[in-house]
């Protein structure tokens, strides 16, 4: 079965003279074209219905390729899964994958426990700081094996609407020599979305300044799954 899946669609061997799609017959061999498995198909059916995969370069059904989640190459299935990681390293099975999951779980659990402790000594080692003489704005705490400094740093933050009370009175050249201002964007999700894939012609300016305007990034992220308590039969 496997080698009936080979990897060189010039290899693979024709299956039939009609084609799978719509059978229409494939009498001239110039009609004919083979998807990765060997199956043959009419030239329009493979033009509109197939994908040729980027690894293998075998033809796949649009349906069934797997799109990479870093290129967005189309895939056949044993290409998409066989592919080296994006950073060039070979992807692990199945096993290896389940050790590390049952490793990283571990270190979860450990890691969590030693940050809720160091959280706790870090506060009583704060409090401990306050009660004793800062020099220059800051204490050194010591044991014989290390010192811990505790320094104090303070932060300002400016009510927009008193600063502004500022500004009338200093004019806004003097002012802005003295502060920045600093504007955010951040989108409402469902709205932008909504808006993005609409299809008004008189938007349709702004959404490619939008899209312009956007630039993407994705971040992965490891959650440790709570465990459901097997039952003991
Ligand atoms: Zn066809
Ligand atoms: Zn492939």
């Amino acid at each position: 079965m496997q080698t009936e899946n080979s990897l060189h669609p010039e290899g693979v061997e024709p299956r039939g003279a009609l084609c799978v799609e719509c059978l229409v017959s494939l009498a001239a061999p110039g009609e004919r074209v083979l998807d990765r498995t060997g199956a043959a198909l009419c030239r329009a059916c493979a033009a509109d219905f197939y994908a040729p995969c980027e690894a293998c370069g075998g033809l796949v059904p649009r349906d069934e390729a797997l799109e990479r989640p870093d290129s967005g190459a189309l895939n056949c299935f044993e290409c998409f899964g066989k592919a080296a990681a994006p950073d060039g390293s070979e992807a692990l099975t199945d096993e290896e994958v389940a050790a590390l999951v049952a490793e990283y779980v571990a270190l979860h659990e450990e890691l969590k426990r030693l940050e809720g402790r160091a959280v706790e000594v870090k506060e009583q080692l704060k409090r401990a700081a306050t009660v004793r003489p800062r020099v220059s704005n800051a204490v050194v705490l010591r044991a014989d094996s290390g010192s811990v400094r505790c320094s104090y740093t303070s932060k300002a933050a400016y009510d927009a609407e008193k600063l502004s009370a500022a500004e009338a009175l200093l004019g806004a050249e003097s002012f802005s020599a003295l502060f920045e201002r600093k504007v955010t964007f951040s989108a409402v999700r469902n709205r932008l979305e909504e808006f993005l894939s609409s299809e008004d012609d008189a938007t349709a300016a702004a959404r490619d300044a939008v899209r312009a305007a956007e630039s993407r990034t994705e971040v992965a992220t490891l959650t440790v799954v709570a465990q459901r308590k097997k039952k003991s039969s």
